[in-house]
């Protein structure tokens, strides 16, 4: 809608999974004559046919979602600019948090660069203001690092110095009313949806484990009900311990529900400036709306709540980070993770990357106004508030917080400083999984020429995957790492091969499905 009155209307159409086969096709057709010139989409956009193809831009290009997980594997940024080369087309990645492998890329070309990098010294108001595309190599964006101007300041509360057990610590929750008072809209996060994420009895420890899964059932109290967010497998909550008969089940942990509600139980006492009326003698209560998967479940629900919010009907926005991407809120000048510290100390080697480009997302909703901006203020709750994630955090500093985590990649040997391909293996028991992988293992020093083959490669062994079982379906996988990208590709185009015909031997037998992903972004 934005791009059309500029370039004209039938010059632009968009290509995105919310739309009919028929008008997919419409598109297509009108990109591959070359009467429309600029296609707009998601991922599924980088395949549309333009003979006369010169720029491919890609926003947000750090965002997961670039990666198609199932089906054809395939991240829509890293082929945008391997199409760009075939094309001869610029590609431009744009990000305020780009992912560490295009920043990597983006390094001086004296030091090994292949992208060439812009910086854009303050906020993009308009689409408009975006930089033309010219010179011969891919280009980033960064609009973050050169000017703080305008950002929000960031506060950390040292959660080890508020009351034990707080979910809300006073100095926050101080400074909320005073957004309250003040007319003003907070926006406050947590990566976790329902009311919490597990019941448990205290008699006999029973907890809400899912039948088919390896993974507790989820508590969602506005419905009553128990809900897998593996395999969707629901039942309503029972009314006493299903192991032991105790009536007193209780909730465990929290999420967006039972924030929501914690919430409005701490703002009770708290009136809507100015809203004495003769329905409210003593003024209104404050208004608080969640925005997450369950509350927009709905056509319509999420355009129908943000609207609410841009009116400026709500006070406070409770949710899930989905809240905190994206979306353009104009009036919210305190935004607050509630709880990020899982992701300091996660498994997967990305976790930080990520929570750093989320919370740094999430500060950009704070004061999108500039009449307001100077007062906005992003807070953090923590129990490490000396972390370096943190402090970078603190000073708008992406550059500071790529080259720490580039440095911890390097000296583990992580990507972008090596390269690593998953086997994903699935069975009905895990023994079965397994097996099928390290049979295939095993085999690979037999292929023709597997010396060389497998002179630069790591082959880890199978393990079961961190969410063993899904939906009764047995998981397994097996790492692939080599500092050479040719040498993987290489080794994977001949192991394949390999793989059928493991699977049609007996050691194959049972075996559901595998698959190989490639610059997996999950391990
Ligand atoms: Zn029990
Ligand atoms: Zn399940």
């Amino acid at each position: 809608a934005r791009f059309a009155p500029i370039y004209g209307d039938s010059a632009v159409v968009s290509m995105h999974s919310g739309m009919t086969p028929a008008q997919r096709l419409k598109s297509w057709l009108a990109a591959h004559s070359g009467v429309a010139r600029i296609v707009l989409g998601t991922r599924m956009a980088i395949f549309a046919s333009l003979p006369k193809l010169k720029l491919i831009i890609v926003d947000e290009e750090h965002d997961p979602s670039y990666k198609s997980g199932e089906g054809a594997r395939y991240s829509a940024r890293d082929l945008a600019v391997y199409r760009g080369r075939l094309d001869g087309a610029k590609v431009m990645l744009g990000s305020a948090t780009p992912s560490l492998e295009s920043w990597h890329h983006s390094r001086p070309a004296a030091e090994g660069g292949r992208y060439l990098r812009l910086v854009m010294p303050s906020r993009i108001g308009s689409i408009t203001a975006l930089p033309t595309a010219q010179g011969d190599t891919t280009r980033l964006v960064n609009d973050a690092t050169a000017a703080n101007a305008g950002l929000p300041v960031v506060r950390r509360v040292d959660m080890n110095h508020q009351p034990k057990h707080c979910v809300f610590s006073p100095p926050l929750l101080a400074a909320i009313v005073e957004r309250i008072a003040r007319g003003e809209q907070s926006m406050v996060f947590l990566n976790r949806r329902g009311y919490a994420p597990v019941l448990h009895c205290a008699d006999c420890d029973w907890k809400s484990e899912c039948p088919h899964c390896s993974a507790y059932r989820v508590f969602h109290k506005i419905d009553r009900t128990l809900r897998c967010h593996h395999c969707g497998y629901a039942e309503r909550v029972p009314r006493a311990c299903p192991a032991c008969g105790n009536p007193d089940i209780a909730p465990m942990g929290r999420g967006t529900e039972r924030l929501e509600e914690h919430l409005a139980e701490l703002l009770l006492e708290v009136r809507r400036p100015n809203s004495v009326s003769d329905q409210w003698p003593e003024g209104e209560p404050v208004r608080i709306v969640r925005i997450d998967a369950d509350s927009t479940k709905l056509k319509g629900e999420l355009q129908a709540q943000l609207a609410r919010v841009h009116s400026g009907e709500v006070d406070v926005l409770v949710g899930t980070q989905m809240i905190a991407k994206g979306h353009d809120f104009r009036r919210i000048t305190l935004v607050a993770a509630i709880n990020p510290d899982n992701a300091l100390f996660s498994s997967d080697f990305r976790a930080p990357e990520r929570l750093f480009s989320l919370l740094m997302q999430a500060a950009g909703r704070a004061g999108r106004d500039a009449d307001i901006s100077g007062q906005s203020e992003m807070w953090v709750q923590t129990f490490h508030p000396q972390h370096p994630l943190f402090d970078a955090l603190k000073r708008h500093d992406y550059p500071a917080f790529a080259a720490e985590q580039l440095k911890e990649r390097e000296q583990a040997g992580m990507p972008p400083f090596s390269f690593q391909a998953l086997v994903r293996a699935e069975a009905r028991t895990q023994e079965v999984a397994q097996g099928f992988l390290s049979a295939a293992s095993a085999a690979a020093t037999q292929m023709a020429q597997a010396d060389q083959l497998l002179a630069h490669l790591t082959l880890y062994p199978a393990v079961p995957m961190s969410i063993q079982r899904v939906a009764n379906v047995e998981r397994a996988q097996m790492l692939i790492e080599s500092p050479s990208r040719a040498a993987l590709q290489r080794f994977l185009a001949a192991w394949q091969a390999v793989l059928h015909a493991t699977r049609k031997q007996p050691v194959g037998r049972g075996l559901l499905r595998w698959a190989i992903d490639v610059d997996p972004l999950a391990i």
